[in-house]
């Protein structure tokens, strides 16, 4: 037929020879059917949930793809100074619904779902989050492109394409279980490979495996490809689409060919076993560094592959080097991309032949580094040795910097050896280390703690001696939350309501949420909240039967501790408080207790062993209240498994209560502690983080505070003893008797010792007891003032109101401000 058309046909007629309607191009429906028909070729009535999700994803990626070309097009006319924001770690989540809300199209989906008669939940559940992170870390990096999109910033974020992001969590007897979690096992909607634009690193070593373990094979050169993947970051209203760029490893011969032939199947992939399994899989430990060579060479990869693409393109607008300050700022989170001190330097040195001086002032004038936390086994040390095997060029390159530092220093501060030794980014031994945070802080301008108190400790303790040689470089920049996925998208009852009262500004505006403030003595407004929290808590009730079978009843006070499991967060002290409000109801079954749910959530790193066992301890107390007749209706404890950023969307605005009652001087800033907070709930906390700035801008009379002060706690360090709590607390005895005489581990006797040894034998060392009995009072005010919903409800909106300064945008503004020198650069579209 096709010949017999040649002359007169178009390719309308020649559909219809075929038999076939027309290409539906034209309108939403067309968009997505055209994804449904064409991407998986088969018939769309046959297309199944899975399939719905990525057509409908594909053809919200078509609505922004033209932007997306503009906006890189418009950096690279533009040529701006640009941010580069190198991490180990984006929590993204799930990106469907988040795309929908920064493009404004929900009024368009919403009309589709209708006329498709799509099930939206069924049909959201199948992106499966992007779990690339461990935590707080992560999230704060993923919230920071959100702001930088919709600030309308020229940045970019450059990360790693794990093939298996942070594990499944399920529960099996109480106890953890991990799972991997094969997140790109169906083709990922959102990624476009970019193969043009890989990047070679080379390493002075080889791998192998052997025996089912990768060896490394120093001396014998060889390099690995950086394939770029990029994700679009989507600004609110869709002004600016920037670029998340993950690499993942490929290797340059990646078959051999003469192994095979020979018979070996085995050894002609060994390589490519090798090389790629460097991004094969996200490390899950938060706020903890074990050391795994691995992990360094993850850390290499990322920093190799980001410095020599954004050179490149920096290369391409500008021919002098002496501009990399003024249009590159990269700014290091963590210390985990801070090779890119030595990286950037060998740049430099070998590929620009500049002098040292030059190279060194460009370099500190480029970089900056956050740091994230005060805990001594979270400070990434590496062995000299690793790096002499895999980039002993960098190796010459730290020793020279350490080299003219020290002499700077002993300049400064002559005859105090004890210092230098202290501020060495060497660190002398057994096996010699690089420690990686004095390697950040001298090799850049910038160093930032994460809240106010973080700051000053980070300042005043744990890198003293630096901040005293270089005080102009410390600064604080208290970490923040995108209101749009974690109000608006979150939360659209309270979204709704907010809108109704003060305008939609609140959206890339957060502070004008303080417009609400008068509201707070409003009785109708205080009757909308209570509305808008009684609808996301039957919401997140509905989720949870449908997709766990569990109940929970919406009337009771869902009281809230979701974040990683480890001794400093205190889980353990929740636990303690509910056994205690278990052990008054047991003793007293006529007792008016307020009728309350516990929810937990949270990983713990599968190496801890003291963390998987408070998380067994949740759950079988939560199995012993279940089964206590004398408590039903009244305490509930439930803990939620695999947590994550969907999960934490759907808990958080549903809450009333948050619980942030970490160590005081632990928790480097918090960032729940904030979603909580623009969600309505009260927080019933410690004077930490960034919790203490939360209530400078609420009102301290509008929390509930209690419990030691950082400083209380580094004062007890020499006379604390936790004997005299339990000796001189009825109550703390009590409950700590019940989890030693097995009351809750009765088929498991002595389960539970190694907790009861953690608060009682070694000391405490995170001061749970001290803490216990003011944490109960605290929560006797808090159940008082839930008894008077309109007293309720005037606080948790003074809450809302003074949650303005805890938007990324505001944080966002400060890095550009201070750290960066970038300015906006609003996408123009080239004339037709
Ligand atoms: N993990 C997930 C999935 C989150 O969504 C968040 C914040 O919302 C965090 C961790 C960080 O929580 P926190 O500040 O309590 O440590």
């Amino acid at each position: 037929p096709a010949r017999e058309t040649e002359e007169s046909g178009s390719l309308a007629d020649l559909l219809r020879q075929y038999g076939c309607g027309p290409i539906p191009f034209t309108g939403e429906d067309g968009l997505y059917e055209r994804h449904l028909i064409f991407d998986n070729v088969s018939a769309p009535q046959a297309a199944g949930c899975r399939e719905r999700f990525e057509a409908a994803s594909r053809s919200v990626r078509d609505v922004l793809s033209q932007r997306w070309v503009a906006t890189e097009a418009t950096y690279g006319l533009k040529n701006p100074k640009r941010v580069y924001y190198l991490s180990m770690e984006f929590l993204i989540g799930r990106s469907l619904s988040n795309n929908i809300t920064n493009l404004l199209l929900d009024p368009v989906v919403k009309q589709l779902v209708e006329k498709k008669k799509i099930d939206p939940i069924e049909f959201l559940e199948q992106e499966p989050d992007a779990g690339l992170g461990n935590g707080g870390l992560g999230r704060l990096a993923a919230c920071f492109l959100d702001s930088m999109a919709t600030m309308q910033l020229p940045a970019m974020g450059y990360g790693l394409r794990y093939e298996y992001g942070i594990f499944r969590q399920s529960i099996k007897d109480g106890w953890q279980v991990e799972q991997p979690d094969n997140w790109l096992r169906r083709p990922d909607p959102w990624e476009v490979e970019r193969f043009s634009e890989a990047v070679e690193v080379k390493l002075n070593a080889s791998f192998e495996l052997s025996g089912g373990s990768l060896r490394v094979i120093p001396g014998q050169p060889s390099s690995l490809l950086g394939i770029p993947f990029d994700r679009p970051i989507v600004g609110f209203g869709g002004k600016t689409i920037n670029t998340l760029r993950l690499w993942s490893t490929a290797v340059p011969n990646y078959f051999d060919f003469a192994k095979f032939s020979g018979g070996d199947f085995v050894a002609a992939l060994a390589g490519t076993l090798g090389g790629e399994s460097l991004t094969r899989v996200l490390y899950p430990d938060d706020s903890t560094s074990l050391g795994q060579g691995l992990r360094f060479m993850q850390e290499y990869f990322l920093v190799a592959c980001s410095l020599a693409d954004l050179v490149r393109r920096f290369r391409q607008s500008n021919a002098d080097w002496n501009n990399l300050p003024a249009k590159v700022a990269i700014q290091m989170n963590d210390t985990h991309p801070s090779l890119a001190v030595p990286e950037l330097m060998r740049i430099l040195l070998d590929e620009a032949q500049l002098e040292w001086d030059q190279a060194w002032d460009l370099t500190q004038r480029t970089l900056a580094y956050t740091n994230h936390t005060l805990l001594p086994e979270a400070l990434e040390k590496w062995p000299v040795a690793w790096f002499e095997i895999l980039r002993p060029r960098l190796l010459e390159i730290i020793y020279e910097i350490n080299r003219r530092f020290l002499d700077e220093a002993r300049k400064r501060f002559p005859g105090d050896e004890e210092r230098i030794v202290r501020m060495s980014l060497v660190e002398e031994g057994e096996a010699r280390k690089i420690r990686m945070a004095n390697m950040a802080i001298v090799g850049s301008h910038s160093t930032n703690g994460v809240a106010a108190i973080h700051s000053n400790l980070l300042r005043t303790i744990t890198v003293r001696d630096l901040a005293e040689m270089f005080p102009e470089r410390f600064n604080n920049k208290t970490n923040g939350v995108t209101p749009r996925r974690w109000l608006r998208l979150a939360n659209p009852a309270l979204s709704r309501i907010i809108t109704e009262a003060i305008g939609d500004g609140w959206i890339t505006d957060l502070g004008q949420l303080r417009k609400l403030q008068p509201l707070a003595e409003d009785r109708s407004f205080q009757e909308a909240f209570l509305r808008a929290k009684g609808e996301a808590k039957s919401a997140f009730a509905d989720w949870l039967k449908a997709t766990t079978g569990q109940e929970v009843d919406p009337e009771t006070l869902f009281d809230c501790q979701v974040k990683r499991i480890h001794e400093y967060r205190r889980q353990l002290l929740n636990v303690l408080r509910i056994i205690v409000l278990y052990h008054r109801l047991r003793d007293d079954p006529g007792l008016d207790l307020l009728p309350r749910t516990f929810f937990f959530a949270g990983k713990a790193a599968p190496a801890y062993r003291l963390a998987k066992l408070i998380i067994k301890l949740i759950n079988n107390l939560a199995g012993t209240i279940d089964g206590d007749p004398a408590v039903a209706g009244r305490l509930k404890v439930v803990f939620l498994p695999d947590y994550c950023v969907s999960l934490a969307e759907r808990l958080i605005s549903a809450s009333d209560v948050s619980n942030q009652i970490s160590t005081a001087g632990y928790e480097a800033s918090g960032t729940s502690n904030m979603k909580f907070m623009m969600n309505g709930a009260l927080t019933l906390g410690t004077r930490d983080g960034a919790t203490i700035e939360m209530a400078e801008e609420a009102g301290e009379e509008n929390f509930f505070f209690f419990g030691l002060t950082a400083d209380h706690v580094v004062g007890s360090r020499g006379w604390y003893d936790p004997w005299w709590h339990y000796e001189n607390e009825p109550e703390t005895r009590a409950a700590l008797d019940l989890i030693a005489s097995d009351a809750f581990s009765r088929y498991e006797p002595g389960v539970f010792m190694p907790i009861c040894e953690a608060l009682m034998k070694t000391g405490d060392f995170y001061r749970h007891l001290a803490d216990l009995a003011s944490y109960l009072e605290a929560d006797r005010r808090l159940c008082e003032l839930y008894r008077n919903p309109q007293g309720w409800a005037r606080m948790a909106i003074l809450n809302i109101a003074g949650s303005g300064k805890f938007s990324s945008d505001r944080t966002i503004a400060e890095y550009a401000a201070d750290i960066w020198g970038v300015k906006p650069c609003p996408v123009s579209i080239p004339k037709k």
